[in-house]
């Protein structure tokens, strides 16, 4: 069997085009959508992530502003931009772009955004609803690109056991909260594991869909995965590579060359979860827009 391939790039232009008009409407009712884009220090992979998130912004005619501060800003310093944000009128969502320096406590700055601006779902209160099933609650734009990526690709949900290799706050466990409620796209039977789980390839050979969130590159081989499951692949890892032009290339936490010839679906790295995070999160700015909008 050869794996079909879900593309979250083509999934995720689908949506982002449908995504236009709804902007077009908020603006003749006098918004446009604002997103404010916040980067401390130089870490080069988050300079990347927010050059393409700003771009996307721009071509879906979402305005976005990039405040970029030293490595050497104060937690203090840090803390009243957000507050400004926060009271701004024409910002409707804030991102902190992660990781911060190590002299900045995330989760402090994390809780200081307001939570109805809160377009990474990271604050409390969106965890929290997000785990309810509340959907006022931002869903952290990872775990919503991959479940939207199932549904569009006609993966059956309801009723699966899908297993999840990663337990972080940012994909493991909110894309256990999506995929266990009781509504359209969630339903599953979850399994969440993590490093210390005991014998992981007989865990991962249950699953009917199967999603690496790990942070290892090529973890996942052919034989922890169940002939015909649907192989998801959120990881992101650089390899090296002489024959390419930065002398790295991407890889997903899958083999891909061994997981192809047993899954009947997977994600490619890149052009899979990678775009529908970005698309998840323009997602999320509309629906920080509307509530100003109503
Ligand atoms: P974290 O490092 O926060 O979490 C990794 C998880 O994997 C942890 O729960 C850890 O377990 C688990 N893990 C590590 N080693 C093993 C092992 N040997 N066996 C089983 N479980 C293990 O990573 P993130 O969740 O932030 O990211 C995961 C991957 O997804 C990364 O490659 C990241 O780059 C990528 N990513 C991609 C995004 C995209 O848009 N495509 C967005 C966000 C992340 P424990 O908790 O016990 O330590």
């Amino acid at each position: 069997m050869l794996a079909r391939i879900i593309s979250g790039k083509e999934i995720a232009e689908e949506m982002r085009a449908a995504l236009v008009p709804e902007i077009e409407k908020l603006k003749q009712a006098g918004i446009t959508p604002g997103l404010s884009v916040v980067l401390v220090g130089e870490n080069p992979a988050s300079q990347v992530y927010v050059r393409m998130k700003g771009k996307a912004c721009e071509k879906a005619g979402i305005h976005s502003d990039t405040i970029k501060l030293p490595t050497e800003t104060s937690e203090e310093e840090l803390l009243e931009l957000i507050d400004r944000l926060n009271a701004d009128t024409a910002v409707h969502g804030i991102l902190v772009q992660l990781p911060l320096p190590k002299q900045i406590n995330e989760q402090r700055v994390l809780r200081r955004v307001r939570p109805d601006k809160d377009v990474d779902g990271f604050h409390p209160e969106n965890v929290g609803k997000v785990a309810i099933g509340d959907p006022t609650g931002f869903r952290p734009a990872t775990p919503y690109g991959v479940q939207q990526m199932l549904l569009r690709s006609g993966v059956e949900i309801e009723g699966s056991h899908v297993v999840i290799v990663g337990r972080s706050n940012i994909v493991g466990r909110p894309m256990a909260s999506l995929l266990l409620q009781k509504d359209k796209g969630g339903n599953a039977t979850v399994t969440v594991c993590h490093s210390r789980t005991k014998n992981l390839p007989s865990v991962t050979r249950s699953a009917d869909i199967l999603i690496a969130a790990i942070g290892k590159a090529r973890f996942v081989t052919g034989d922890m995965i169940r002939p015909g499951a649907v192989v998801i692949d959120v990881g992101v890892n650089r390899v090296n590579d002489p024959t390419a032009e930065k002398g790295y290339r991407l890889v997903g936490d899958v083999d891909f060359e061994g997981a192809k010839g047993v899954a009947s679906a997977i994600t490619p790295v890149p052009g899979g979860v990678g775009p529908m995070t970005i698309t998840m999160l323009l997602y999320n700015t509309v629906q920080a827009t509307r509530q100003w909008a109503d």
